[in-house]
């Protein structure tokens, strides 16, 4: 956004603070003491303390009592509960707490203290209430908090099933998220619900289908009855809330295995690539002299990347955005999270105060800037998107996300980084600006390895005019390609791209 991006450029020395070095603001507490955890028939000391927003109450003593595994993340400030299959991550100073890859935003943010973390009521709920079917009620006159379980609901659901292209697809559709678990068996999946019942009213007739032979509805349960040999992915979509079952045969296993000892080091390789057109909407991005915006040239930029890629082999590759439209940079990664990427590129345009500076660069992300300068990119492609509006409260959250998420594939990230990097200095002939690690939003809670690739500076009239250029673009699409196409070999390795390769 070019107003932003002026700020940040007449500020000239705006302070560019990596978030790890932010401290969490220390929080007034009224009162500290021990209430009574109140669980039907069983009491219990429960730590607490009372500030401005609430009561917080010991997390580790109601993980006692409710179950759950609690553990500190590989940062110092992460928290990490695993309850079921479901993982819930927040920390001190983060007001907002992720469920698998949502954020939802809390009343206040947790307080470390001596018995261990205090958390919001409103952080219990969400872990204890969706998954368990508990609620919480806080008597601040008897210091009590009473744990009951929620009364039971009467859940409509609606069950569609289509085949397409040898893939079941079946959809369980909810007007809200229900409580619940999946069971498998040998040729069955069932989701029970927790403490809820199903309404029957909704129920109707499936047509019949060569992978999925019955779907039966419980009063607390659904049942797939599958084909043999056949294979289910679970996923959610939300708005409204949909639990789906992709229903595919099982690929045939591959001659001889027996002949050669060592397993496929991947089993899964790169077949799903997001690639992610900076900004859009609104949020122009950088703007060059002669008007170009850094949204339109990104679209561009991704739209031919995605049809090379796919004509040079076989993976599937989704845009973030096929349009001018705005997306939080959240969404962004949990887009990809969602369609289970391999491989995360966000394509970008530079522009800074010089108009010299020129070249690509690439990122992959880290919390801390590998220079100033790279902080300084980081806090401008971040600043601007941040005008959205949701800003500050999920701030914090990066640490967190990226703690978790991104940790995991951090080498990965780094050596994809480096593989675009070479290939775009080869084929661009580009001032080699190097690999950098630097904390950008749009990368961080990215469950695969993700990088950021700078494709040029705006900001230089020459790499303006050069970026209008379609046969300069063109050499910079293949220098990308090659890159995916050297970094899949590595991951996947040369028998499993030959096995590819057979009819
Ligand atoms: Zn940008």
């Amino acid at each position: 956004m070019a107003r932003l991006l002026c700020l940040l450029l007449l500020g000239g020395q705006l302070a560019v603070v990596a978030p790890a070095a932010e401290e969490p603001q220390p929080v007034a507490l009224y009162e500290s003491g021990l209430a009574t955890l109140d669980i039907g028939r069983r009491q219990v000391p429960l730590g607490y303390s009372v500030s401005v927003f609430g009561p917080v109450f010991t997390l580790r003593s109601i993980v006692v009592q409710l179950g759950g595994e609690l553990k500190l993340g590989p940062l110092y400030q992460s928290h990490e509960l695993i309850l079921g299959d479901t993982q819930f991550l927040f920390g001190p100073g983060s007001s907002a707490v992720t469920v698998g890859t949502e954020i939802y935003p809390l009343t206040q943010a947790p307080i470390p203290a001596e018995d261990g973390l205090k958390v919001p009521l409103d952080l219990l709920e969400t872990i204890y209430g969706e998954k368990m079917g508990y609620e919480f009620q806080w008597d601040p006159a008897g210091r009590t908090l009473k744990v009951r379980r929620q009364p039971q609901r009467q859940v409509p659901v609606t069950i569609d099933l289509v085949h397409l292209q040898g893939i079941t697809t079946v959809v369980l559709q909810f007007p809200y998220q229900p409580r619940y678990r999946i069971h498998r068996a040998a040729n069955l999946i069932e989701v029970e619900l927790i403490g809820d019942r199903l309404n029957p009213e909704m129920v109707k007739a499936l047509p019949t289908d060569p992978l999925v032979r019955d779907v039966k509805l419980g009063q607390q349960e659904i049942r797939l009855v599958l084909a043999k040999d056949v294979e289910a992915e679970d996923y959610i979509l939300q708005d409204p809330f949909r639990l789906v079952f992709d229903v595919y045969r099982k690929t045939p296993a591959t001659s001889a295995p027996t002949l050669d000892p060592t397993p496929p080091t991947r089993s899964s390789g790169v077949r799903t690539i997001v690639i992610d057109p900076g900004h859009g909407g609104s949020d122009t991005g950088a703007i060059g002299l002669s008007g170009t915006q850094e949204k339109d040239l990104t679209l561009t930029l991704a739209r031919a990347l995605r049809a090379r890629l796919m004509e040079r082999m076989p993976v599937r590759v989704v845009l973030t955005r096929n349009e001018d439209a705005e997306l939080p940079l959240e969404t962004r990664t949990a887009l990809a999270n969602q369609q289970k990427a391999d491989l995360f590129i966000s394509l970008h345009l530079n522009s800074v105060q010089s108009p010299t500076a020129n070249g690509a660069e690439t990122y992959f992300s880290s919390l801390e800037a590998s220079d100033e300068y790279a902080a300084q990119a980081a806090e401008t492609e971040n600043l601007v998107a941040a005008a959205g509006d949701d800003g500050d409260a999920l701030y914090d959250l990066q640490l967190i996300l990226w703690d978790l998420a991104q940790s995991q594939y951090l080498a990965q990230s780094q050596q994809f980084a480096k593989l675009v990097q070479d290939e775009l200095n080869d084929a661009l002939g580009l001032n080699n600006r190097g690999v950098k690690q630097a904390p950008f939003r749009v990368l961080i809670g990215a469950s695969m390895p993700a990088v950021l690739v700078e494709c040029g500076f705006l900001s230089n009239p020459e790499e303006e005019q050069a970026l209008l250029d379609p046969a300069y673009r063109s050499q910079l699409i293949n220098a990308l390609v090659r890159a995916v196409m050297r970094y899949r070999a590595a991951v996947m390795g040369p028998r499993a791209l030959a096995d590819e390769a057979l009819p």
